[in-house]
Parts: C-alpha cells; sequence; structure tokens
C-alpha cells in the first residue's frame, strides 16, 4: 500500500526540517525526489545522498521559490534529470512574528512572497512537465484561519497560510479534470528550525503539550506520512482537501 515505486517528487525547502523529512518519506515509499534549497546547499546535498542511499535518485536543485525565473530554472532541471514530474511538495516557507504595527512593507512582502507566491509559481511552472495522475501537496498551517486557532502577532504568515488554502481549493477544481489532484496539510507544532527557538522555552512548550492530545510535539516524518499517502494512487479520491496533522490540537 502506498507505493511510489518509479515515481518522481520535488519537495521545496528540502534542506531542512519538515521538508527533508517529506523528501524521506517519499524515498521511503520508492520515489525519486529533487530537493530544493535557497541558500543551505551542503544541508541540501547531505538530503539527496541519504536520499540516494535508499536506492531512489535525487540531486538537490538551488532556486528562491519566490522568484519565477529560478523556479522556472528549478522546472527545466528537474525535467532534464527526470523526465517528468509527478508530485510536487510546497513546502518552502518562513515565519516572521511581530505586531501588525511592526510589520514593515518588506517584511509582509517576503512572507507572503515566499509562503503564497511561491506556492503559486512551482504550480504554474511544475504543471507544464507534470503527467496526467500527477498530485500537488500544499504545506499550510494549522495557522491557515477558519479552523478555530489564532496565535496572533503573525499576521502575515497567517494570511499566507490561509492563502495556500483558498488556492489549493480552487486550483481542485480546475485541475481535476486534468487528472490532478491538489491538497494541502496543515501541520501543527513540528520539530524544526522554524519552532526551535519557541521549543527551547520550557513554558512555552508545555503551553503547547496542554493543547495536544497526543502529548508529544509532531516529527517531520508526521507530515512526510500524510505526504506519502496524498501522493499515493489510493487518494485518487481526494483533492482540494487540507488535512491537518497535528496531534489533535483542533479537535480539543
Ligand atoms: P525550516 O526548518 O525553517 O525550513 C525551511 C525550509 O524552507 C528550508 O529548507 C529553507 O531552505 C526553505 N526556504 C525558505 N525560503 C525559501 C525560498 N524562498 N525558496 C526556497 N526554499 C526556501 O521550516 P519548517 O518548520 O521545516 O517548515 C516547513 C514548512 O512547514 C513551512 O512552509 C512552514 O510554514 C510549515 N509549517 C511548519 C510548522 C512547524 O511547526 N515547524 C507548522 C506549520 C507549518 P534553506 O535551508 O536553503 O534556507
Amino acid at each position: 500500500m502506498f507505493s511510489l515505486v518509479g515515481k518522481t517528487a520535488l519537495v521545496t525547502g528540502a534542506s531542512r526540517g519538515i521538508g527533508r523529512g517529506i523528501a524521506l518519506s517519499l524515498a521511503k515509499a520508492g520515489a525519486n525526489v529533487a530537493v530544493n534549497y535557497r541558500e543551505n546547499k551542503e544541508e541540501a546535498d547531505k538530503v539527496a545522498a541519504e536520499v540516494s542511499k535508499m536506492g531512489v535518485k535525487s540531486f538537490p536543485v538551488q532556486a528562491d521559490v519566490s522568484n519565477k525565473s529560478d523556479v522556472e530554472r528549478m522546472m527545466a532541471e528537474v525535467k532534464a534529470q527526470f523526465g517528468q514530474l509527478n508530485i510536487l511538495v510546497n513546502n518552502a516557507g518562513v515565519v516572521a512574528m511581530g505586531p501588525v504595527e511592526n510589520i514593515g512593507e518588506a517584511e509582509w512582502d517576503h512572507v507572503l512572497d515566499t509562503n503564497l507566491k511561491g506556492q503559486f509559481l512551482c504550480i504554474q511552472s511544475a504543471l507544464k512537465i507534470m503527467a496526467s495522475g500527477g498530485r500537488i501537496v500544499c504545506i499550510s498551517s494549522i495557522a491557515s484561519g477558519g479552523v478555530g486557532v489564532g496565535f496572533g502577532s503573525v499576521a502575515h504568515y497567517a494570511a499566507s497560510k490561509g492563502g495556500v488554502v483558498a488556492l489549493v481549493e480552487d486550483l481542485a477544481i480546475e485541475l481535476a479534470p486534468k487528472g490532478i489532484n491538489i491538497n494541502a496539510i496543515g501541520p501543527g507544532i513540528i520539530e524544526s528550525d522554524m519552532t526551535n527557538g519557541m521549543l527551547s522555552d520550557e513554558k512555552v512548550k508545555s503551553g503547547f503539550l496542554e493543547r495536544i492530545p497526543k502529548g508529544r510535539i509532531g516529527k517531520p516524518e508526521d507530515i512526510g506520512a500524510a505526504v506519502v499517502f496524498l501522493a499515493s494512487d489510493e487518494a485518487d479520491y481526494v483533492t482540494g482537501a487540507t488535512l491537518y496533522v497535528d496531534g489533535g490540537w483542533l479537535a480539543k
């Protein structure tokens, strides 16, 4: 079940954290994986080497997902190496925090350009090399809005992640006749460089744990497992959905 043998995948922001976990989970299921990064070449090289050791093909590919020409160069490289793309995982993202009066225009643009425009650019470019039966998985967040969770002081981040859910719902309608499924995943609190600072504060960490029925912080492989399911043939009837992988946070 959930075999991805012979499939090709591109994971954005796969040099670290959740993206690295997704790349390894896809490889474990048999997919060949292109490992995108923005600037952390050394870490991306390591992830591609780890993936290759699992008996599938892998290569690192630099691109800033918020830059259209970078994205088009990345897709050309994926086409040259893999021929076609079966699975796109839009994972690359940044977070910023602060009260609304302190959010400068440049910071707003950086968060929205990376987290939302970046996903749009990757989808638009990937569709040119995506086979029928393709799968697109977009990483949102429990901070997406509409699910009863508000963190406060992350207005730009929340807006970008809500935008991802809307993007996915709209594109599901357009892409279904082309045989392409698109879904979002909304992670809860997951161990990564993005959350390390918060989680090293024991008070903040225990506050999170009180909110999580599963009683633990999530791991990148928790998200990787959900991506493997959504990328599989078995998820053929799942499109336009957002799967929250949060240890039960939203249920509480
Ligand atoms: P992370 O540890 O900070 O890793 C971020 C990754 O994104 C890195 O690989 C980074 O590449 C890449 N990246 C950043 N900007 C990029 C750009 N413009 N172009 C290409 N790559 C870029 O973050 P994470 O926690 O793994 O988060 C991954 C995704 O999950 C993000 O979309 C985040 O919003 C979402 N998420 C995370 C959590 C959580 O609790 N961790 C919860 C909900 C949602 P470099 O290494 O080259 O810088």
